[in-house]
Parts: C-alpha cells; sequence; structure tokens
C-alpha cells in the first residue's frame, strides 16, 4: 500500500475545505492537500446551477459553478494538492487517514487534519415515510446531480417535502428539467425561507405552498403516482411522479464517528473549541459539517479564518 505525509490534509473539496486550504498555503505551510470523493472538486456548489453564491466572501453574486470554479481556481494558484474520486474511508492513526481512489488504496498521516465533509438532507429511508419504493423519488442534492450532471430525465409533476430555502432550489431545478412543480409541503404554519423568495419563486412557478400539511405516504408500484397527504381539513392524495426531500440536514460525520471523536448529542456533528479543533488534537472540523446549515460564503468565511486562528 502506498504511504505518503503531508502539512496539511483536509477531507472535502467544498468551499469550507478549499478556502481553508488556501488558507493554509499562505500561513506557510508546504505541502497541503485536499481530497474529495467526488469526480471533480466544489462541493455543492458544483451541481447547484442558480445565483446566490459569493456575496459575503467574494463580495459579488455568482452562479454556484462560477462560485466553485473561482475556489479551484485559487487553491491550484496556491500549490495545493487536490485529489479527487479520492475517499477517505477511515483513519489509519490519529493524524493519518486511510484513503481509496481509482489507483489503489493509500495511508496519509499529516501533521493537521481538517473535516470539512458537508451535511445532507436526510433522505426517504431517514424520514420513516410510509408506502412503496418507486423510482421518482430525490433530495434536492441528489436531484441536482441528476439534471445539471448527468442530464437525466426526471418526470413531469413534482411534489417538494420541506419548505426552507434550499426547496425553492428545488423548484428551479425542476423547472430546468420541465418539470411542474405542483405543490410544496411543510406541517409548519408558513415557509421557513425569505418572503421575497417564497414570493417571487411561487408567482414565477406556479406552484401551491401548502402549509400544516404533513406527508403520511408515497404512492406507486414502479413509478411514483402520488402522494397522500394530511392536511388540517383531512387527507387527500395529490398526483405526482416525482418527490423530492428538501432539507433536514444531517452532518456528514463518518469520519468523526470512526475517529471516536466528540459528537454533539443534539446536532451530531463533532464538538469543536473557539479554533474549531475536535477533541483529538491536531484534528479540526469546519463548514456544514458543523451544524446548524449555513449558506456557502459561512462555510468558506470560517475555512479562511483558520489562516489567522491557528494556520
Ligand atoms: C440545493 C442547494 C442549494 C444551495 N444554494 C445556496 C445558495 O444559493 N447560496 C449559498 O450561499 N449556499 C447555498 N447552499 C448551501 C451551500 O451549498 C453549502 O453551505 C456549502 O456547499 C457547504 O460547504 P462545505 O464545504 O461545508 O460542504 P460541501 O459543499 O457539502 O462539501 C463537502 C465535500 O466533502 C466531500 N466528502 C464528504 N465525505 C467525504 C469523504 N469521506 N472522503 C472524501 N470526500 C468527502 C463531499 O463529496 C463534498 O464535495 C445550497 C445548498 C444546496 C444543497
Amino acid at each position: 500500500m502506498k504511504k505518503s505525509e503531508v502539512d496539511v490534509l483536509i477531507v472535502g473539496a467544498g468551499p469550507a475545505g478549499l478556502a481553508a486550504a488556501i488558507a493554509a498555503k499562505q500561513s506557510g505551510f508546504a505541502r497541503v492537500r485536499v481530497l474529495d470523493r467526488e469526480r471533480e472538486a466544489g462541493g455543492v456548489p458544483r451541481h447547484s446551477l442558480h445565483t446566490g453564491y459569493g456575496l459575503r466572501d467574494l463580495h459579488r453574486v455568482m452562479s454556484g459553478p462560477k462560485y466553485a470554479a473561482r475556489y479551484i481556481s485559487k487553491a491550484l494558484e496556491a500549490g495545493v494538492e487536490i485529489s479527487t474520486s479520492t475517499t477517505a474511508l477511515d483513519w489509519a492513526g490519529d493524524l493519518a487517514l486511510a484513503l481509496t481512489s481509482p489507483m489503489g488504496l493509500e495511508e496519509v498521516s499529516a501533521s493537521q487534519i481538517l473535516l470539512a465533509t458537508g451535511a445532507r438532507e436526510r433522505g426517504r429511508n431517514a424520514r420513516a415515510i410510509a408506502g412503496t419504493r418507486p423510482v421518482g423519488i430525490y433530495t434536492t442534492g441528489s436531484l441536482q446531480q441528476s439534471v445539471y450532471l448527468r442530464h437525466q430525465e426526471i418526470g413531469t409533476r413534482a411534489v417538494i417535502i420541506g419548505a426552507e430555502h434550499v426547496s425553492f432550489s428545488a423548484v428551479m431545478t425542476l423547472a430546468h428539467a420541465g418539470v411542474q412543480t405542483v405543490a410544496m409541503l411543510t406541517p409548519e404554519a408558513r415557509h421557513q425561507s425569505y418572503f421575497p423568495l417564497h414570493w417571487g419563486t411561487a408567482l414565477r412557478y406556479r406552484y401551491a405552498l401548502r402549509t400544516k400539511t404533513k406527508l403520511l405516504e408515497i404512492l406507486g408500484r414502479e413509478r411514483v403516482s402520488g402522494v397522500r397527504v394530511a392536511t388540517p381539513s383531512g387527507e387527500e392524495v395529490i398526483e405526482c411522479d416525482t418527490v423530492v426531500f428538501s432539507a433536514d440536514w444531517i452532518p456528514d460525520n463518518e469520519l468523526a464517528r470512526r475517529g471516536s471523536l466528540q459528537i454533539s448529542e443534539s446536532t451530531k456533528s463533532p464538538i469543536v473549541n473557539h479554533l474549531y479543533e475536535t477533541s483529538r488534537s491536531g484534528v479540526f472540523a469546519l463548514g456544514n459539517l458543523l451544524m446548524p446549515i449555513k449558506s456557502a460564503d459561512q462555510c468558506a468565511l470560517e475555512g479562511s479564518s483558520l489562516l489567522s486562528k491557528n494556520w
């Protein structure tokens, strides 16, 4: 097995990981390596085609892919080594990780390790929803990957579960794929986003926001045919061939748990001090791995702040 050594090893090439890598290079670390299991670096913004990225860190508003490209080129210019299609599987020591990539297995040790593995939306299985297991069920993240990266056919009529910022991103992605959003459901009394975002999206894409409405069951044999929901006036079925589960985030804490780092009971994120250091000396965590969920620029600013804090 190949063995190697770097000064700083960062898992996750999203905004947080890339910004931290640039900060590490600027503070004088010679060998800084960032790895990501995806085929390309950039994290979530890479497949989030709409605008809304970069305000607080780059002082302009741009699309997700442009924002990701900006961080990738800044990291490469700074001399960061980026390894894509490379997954950190487990720990190989207190400050060492076991990796797998198309080149085979590798063990990398470092003087500092940063976990910037992000968060994901809870999918259907994690939400304990009754019903069958037909085709046509996504999270916003998997929908965006299917539409923007793999250019797959999605369906014709969608119901979105959840009414947070990311749910409006799902509406735009569905429209891009030629899918009509027929309803957005939330058990809450109102949506949990900004009013202009809701009004603008609802006006443009013409869907019904159904508040105080709870998903009970997904219907359909091979393909989704509808959802059974509970509303204040009783149960009803909404016909659709696509269901998107949005928001309801869970931190991607696999490595933190495997490393027996202290995890918060309430957020399921690794516990960090004011320097973003976890319960293991030399191991740091930041970005959306630390809940609650934040925007990309906030995650990148956390990464950049390592320059002044401890790198
Ligand atoms: C649909 C959607 C729309 C959004 N729209 C906006 C918006 O308009 N504006 C905005 O500011 N923010 C937006 N956000 C939020 C923003 O994308 C996130 O805040 C940001 O991407 C978080 O950055 P991060 O670096 O913490 O994590 P991520 O971007 O999630 O990156 C984490 C990376 O870690 C990698 N990884 C995880 N585990 C491993 C492992 N074991 N080995 C190797 N690699 C690993 C993953 O592949 C991933 O690339 C949106 C999010 C979504 C889902």
